[in-house]
């Protein structure tokens, strides 16, 4: 809203104090580990899986035990990843994948640890980025580990599968997509083209570890930063929720910008429900 006198406008803006306190947050402190999830890529048009109160939106995504068990179960998660990932994989990072990205280029930024699996903070031109779940772009022969990247896989989809090329459904977070009712006996899973293996995009699937190496490297830059930053996520998820319990763990002080509750609410210093986009570029602006 704004206010007109003396011939100037004054323009009060309710996320100003927020993030002035962040930008506060950031001065304080000024090498962050940055953890991120659903929240920013939101606004590139990939929906969150999870509610204001941290719950389901929508049906749970597919286990690893059922993707590897189950071959109707894998046909069905290709048939509704093919439909899926031609939203997915145009996605474009948005103002809040670039405000991060600033932070980096200005020093500020320790490292990146992403639960997002959509390449965004890449795509923005952040460098120190983890994909804590992996990235949807490839796939991965669980036999002898084989990559081929997802464009060419889904080539091969379509390939394979024309009458289902037709359709289209609303797109999920990881590029999935729902296709309630369909019959999915008849599509046509390829095989890895080198040794026959069952093939999986590169992505840890619910009921699935994180590599541990990968665990290892993010604690480590998490014990050399001065304070976390949770941008987008809920923590629901223990792959994410652990770094907050280890910085708070460690004395480190951690900041959040998200809507809803969090399950690490009672471990932050500070909290802004909002918008990622609006709160950061208010943020970096104040603490520039
Ligand atoms: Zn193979």
């Amino acid at each position: 809203m704004t206010f007109m006198f003396d011939g100037r406008a004054a323009t009060f803006d309710p996320i100003a104090p927020a993030s002035a306190a962040l930008a506060d947050f950031l001065r304080a402190y000024p090498r962050l580990f940055v953890l991120t999830g659903a929240g920013i890529s939101t606004a590139s048009g990939i929906p969150d899986y999870r509610d204001l109160d941290g719950g389901w939106k929508r049906r749970p995504p597919v286990t690893y035990q059922a993707f590897v068990a189950d071959g109707v179960t894998r046909a069905r998660y290709w048939a509704r990843s093919l439909i899926g990932w031609r939203r997915f994989g145009s996605a474009r990072p948005n103002a809040a994948h670039a405000a991060l990205a600033r932070l980096e280029n200005e020093g500020r930024i320790e490292a990146l640890v992403t639960q997002n699996v959509d390449g965004l903070h890449q795509a923005a031109g952040s460098s120190a980025v983890i994909d804590l779940h992996g990235r949807l772009d490839e796939v991965r022969c669980l036999q002898c580990e084989r990559r081929i990247p997802r464009e060419a896989f889904q080539r091969e989809l379509e390939a394979r599968n024309p009458a289902w090329r037709e359709l289209d459904a609303l797109a999920a977070p990881d590029g999935d997509a729902d296709l309630d009712g369909m019959d999915f006996t008849s599509f046509d899973v390829p095989a890895c083209a080198v040794c026959g293996g069952m093939l999986k995009p590169d992505v840890v699937f619910f009921g699935e570890n994180v590599p541990r190496e990968r665990v290892e490297k993010a604690y480590a830059h998490l014990a050399v930063a001065d304070a976390m930053l949770v941008v987008g996520s809920s923590l629901m998820v223990y792959s994410g929720f652990r770094f907050a319990r280890e910085a708070a763990r460690a004395g480190k002080p951690i900041a959040a910008i998200n809507r809803g509750r969090t399950r690490a609410d009672d471990l932050f210093a500070l909290k802004v429900e909002g918008d990622c986009a609006e709160v950061l570029q208010v943020t970096c602006q104040a603490a520039a």
